[in-house]
């Protein structure tokens, strides 16, 4: 007997009908003897529908009391997928994140989940019921309803995984798993039987939707198995391991790519100390998150500093950046607001040299020109404009092969 904890996104459990789809497939899985916890988010748009409600009412609604709302998405879920399952005969009883006691710290919206008190859902799973819990939240120590973050179900998920030493955690979603790139973009490319951790985790970060990133970060410090499937296609989807021997030998795993970019660039900086805090020390303060930064190396004794931003505080940081320009005693403040980042993620490039030459030879062979440059271990990243994002995505995906089943 094995148990897992299946987790159904917003559009899994969207309608009535594809609530009663999920209670199906839920009894199979049940019927054939193994103990299930299922976590479910809102349907899907609710999240969101509450978010503009609030707003409706007050401007900034304190985050206490947008944590109370939110948190009813999930319940709402929970409740009917129950009443599906009973209604096809299947044992089943529902929780809120607080009745089955996550416990989270008190950041409201973004909480953090400390435990896990497993009691009562052991009760339950012996007994053979099917355990149905609202993702995205939890309960602070003073009983104040607490959310995990946007896409905050897949973390709800994974921890109680590791909280039940569940044998898979399973992330039913719109997509059939995870691909060597966005099909949208790309429509060869392939979905990946397996990828690790760290690659899972560097394509959520590079701006692969398909898992929250925190659940990633859980799952691979608790070595929780887990696997990314459709709802609505039968497939094994993607197990995300840590067994790096026995994976594809591909020196390359995936493509992901951002286009929320900008990037702004202070010319004639004095080469002096101290002059890059000077200059982020303000974006910071002004709580924006800067990604990739360069400086030049100074020949006159003056540098060239860049970095890339969200696109949406590009404005905000251009303006700090022109106001401390003159007291840096540095040229010019330029920008640009239309580029992208495209990145190669593969655990091979550890092993394998020429990973590099080979993305800088495919791009230059399509005339791309490369503004900006930065690595990892695991990874290669490069910001050009935002017009060549379809064709050096392609291209990439081509040079590496990723097109090819590869044989391990
Ligand atoms: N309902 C929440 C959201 O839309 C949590 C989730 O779906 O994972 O972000
Ligand atoms: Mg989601």
């Amino acid at each position: 007997m094995a148990l897992y904890v299946y987790k159904f996104g917003g559009t899994s459990v969207g309608s009535v009908e594809r609530i009663k789809a999920v209670a199906e497939k839920v009894k199979k899985a049940h019927d054939l003897g193994d103990q299930i916890v299922v976590v479910v988010s809102a349907m899907s748009g609710e999240t969101n529908r509450l978010v503009s409600l609030a707003r409706e009412m007050q401007q900034q609604p304190t985050e206490r009391e947008m944590d109370v709302l939110l948190s009813t998405g999930e319940q709402v879920t929970v409740s009917l997928l129950s009443m599906a399952l009973h209604e096809i005969g299947c044992p089943a009883c529902s929780y809120t994140g607080g009745q089955v006691k996550i416990l989270t710290d008190s950041s409201h919206t973004k909480a953090r989940i400390r435990n896990i008190d497993d009691t009562r859902i052991r009760m339950h799973l012996n007994a053979g019921k099917v355990i149905v819990v609202a993702g995205f939240q939890g309960v602070d120590e003073h009983d104040n309803i607490t959310t995990l973050g946007r896409g905050g179900s897949d973390t709800t998920a994974v921890a109680l995984a590791a909280a039940l030493k569940a044998d898979e955690c399973h992330i039913y979603t719109d997509v059939d798993g995870v691909y060597t790139t966005d099909p949208r973009v790309e429509p060869k490319a392939r979905r990946l039987d397996k990828i690790t951790f760290e690659e899972m985790l560097e394509m959520a970060s590079l701006g692969s939707k398909v898992l929250q990133i925190r659940s990633v970060e859980f799952a691979g410090k608790y070595n929780v198995a887990l696997r990314v499937l459709s709802s609505f296609k039968e497939g094994k989807g993607t197990l995300i391991t840590y067994e790096e021997s026995q994976m594809e030998s591909a020196l390359i795993s995936g493509i992901a790519f951002n286009r929320d970019e900008a990037k702004l660039t202070i010319t004639g900086v004095p080469d002096l100390p101290g002059v890059a805090f000077k200059i982020l020390g303000p974006i910071a303060d002004a709580n924006i998150e800067i990604d990739m930064i360069v400086q030049n190396i100074a020949d006159d004794s003056t540098t060239d500093f860049t970095f890339t931003v969200h696109r949406n505080d590009y404005l905000r940081a251009k303006t700090l950046l022109e106001g401390i320009r003159e007291e840096l005693g540095a040229r010019k403040v330029t920008g640009d607001d239309s580029i992208v980042k495209i990145s190669i993620v593969g655990v091979g490039m550890r092993s394998h040299a020429g990973i590099a030459s080979t993305m800088f030879k495919t791009l230059a062979k399509e005339g791309i020109n490369i503004r900006m440059i930065s690595t990892s271990e695991i990874k290669i990243s490069v910001v050009v404009d935002e017009k060549y994002l379809e064709l050096a995505v392609r291209a990439l995906h081509a040079a590496f092969k990723l097109d090819q089943e590869v044989e391990s």
